[in-house]
């Protein structure tokens, strides 16, 4: 299988918790940033079809209509057979003829960025859609005929109670929504909310929403498969290979690629992107390096990580050489071995960063 990642970083506005690479769209610097992918594209040599293509951002859909029909012009030799194209939107930056022009080179699921249904919720957030916009958008990326999407949701946003993400879950029953993906909201250094003094919520109070969170969409039919994601339909095949550690290919302003063993980053300027200069670095993985990253990435996975695979691509035995840690959080309830796979229990999910450090070296 083959993966490709398209990073566009341009937003119409910064949303108060944003830590993404991102910049305010500007036409002529879009322009500019499509010439430069299109040099990046051949400069890799990049040929032949991908099985999944991942357009994200960023705000993908804060491009024209004229610079989304080139974008696909340049994605068009390599998305011959893809069996998942995906497409990132806001609903403030979306309307009819871009989502009929993306229906028309084939796009088959859709992320929307909804955050929460809470008009006065998005407000603090920074977001400047409405619920309604969001509802609409969906019910029409629906009626084209595209029946994979993704909503994407938050918790712990600033004056959210548990009440307002219980009702954001039950809109989720009434729209044909295929998936979703539900972070906490995490506030980093130097964004608008951090400035502002906000205090997210402490670790027993995500812990409590989380447990919640799991609760009600289990109820509403969704299937949980990773930390932060749940499907009715199916998975997103995309994201499913950055957590079984596949190789993948990136492009774009911050785009990461994995690929032979290395980890290839491109660089964060956009004024040295602009001027082709995409490389940042290339990073060569031992196989101490890899065998933590695919552990730290199957983790998040509900159905673990196979230990007959770890022993057998490692050339390890698994079970001995993690024996301390794995003791440790067996006796926590936070990890399990079920048929042959070393997963973390629902409780376990909340404290997965703490329980890796102990799978470090
Ligand atoms: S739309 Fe997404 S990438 Fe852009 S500022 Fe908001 S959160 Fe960040």
């Amino acid at each position: 299988m083959r993966y490709l990642y398209v990073h566009i970083p341009f937003c119409d506005h910064i949303c108060f918790y944003c830590d993404f690479c991102k910049v305010f769209y500007k036409e002529d610097w879009s322009d500019q940033y499509l010439d430069a992918l299109a040099y990046e594209i051949q400069d890799k040599h990049i040929e032949g079809s991908f099985d999944t293509i991942y357009i994200g951002g960023g705000t993908p859909s804060s491009l024209s209509i004229k610079q989304l029909t080139k974008l696909f012009e340049i994605l068009k030799p390599f998305s011959k057979n893809t069996k998942e194209y995906s497409f990132e939107v806001n609903p403030e930056s979306m309307n009819e003829e871009k989502l009929d022009l993306m229906v028309s080179y084939h796009i088959n699921r859709i992320s929307v960025g909804v955050q929460t249904f809470r008009n006065h919720l998005l407000k603090y957030i920074g977001r400047h859609h409405t619920s309604l916009q969001a509802y609409e958008l969906i019910k029409l990326i629906h009626s084209k005929g595209i029946d994979d999407i993704n909503v994407d949701l938050m918790y712990g946003l600033p004056n959210q109670v548990l009440d307002d993400i219980n009702k954001d879950l039950y809109i989720l029953e009434k729209l044909p929504i295929s998936h979703v993906s539900i972070y906490s909201l995490i506030l980093e250094e130097h964004t608008a909310l951090e400035i502002q003094g906000y205090h997210p919520l402490n670790d027993e109070e995500d812990a409590n929403w989380y447990r919640e969170i799991n609760y009600t969409l289990g109820k509403l039919s969704f299937t949980h498969y990773e930390v932060s994601n749940y499907y009715r339909t199916k998975p997103s095949l995309h994201n499913l290979a950055y957590w079984q550690y596949q190789d993948y290919q990136g492009i774009g302003l911050s785009a990461h690629s994995l690929l032979n063993h290395q980890r290839i980053e491109n660089t964060n300027s956009l004024t040295q992107y602009l001027k082709h200069h995409y490389l940042k670095e290339i990073i060569p993985l031992s196989q101490k390096d890899e065998l933590f990253e695919k552990i730290m990435m199957g983790l998040r996975l509900t159905e673990g990580i196979s230990i007959s695979e770890m022993n057998t691509l490692f050339d390890i035995d698994f079970l001995s050489k993690y024996q301390t840690p794995i003791q440790k959080y067996q006796e926590l309830d936070m990890l399990e071995i079920v048929d042959n796979h070393l997963r973390v229990t629902t409780l376990g999910m909340n404290y997965l960063n703490t329980i890796l450090v102990d799978f470090l070296d």
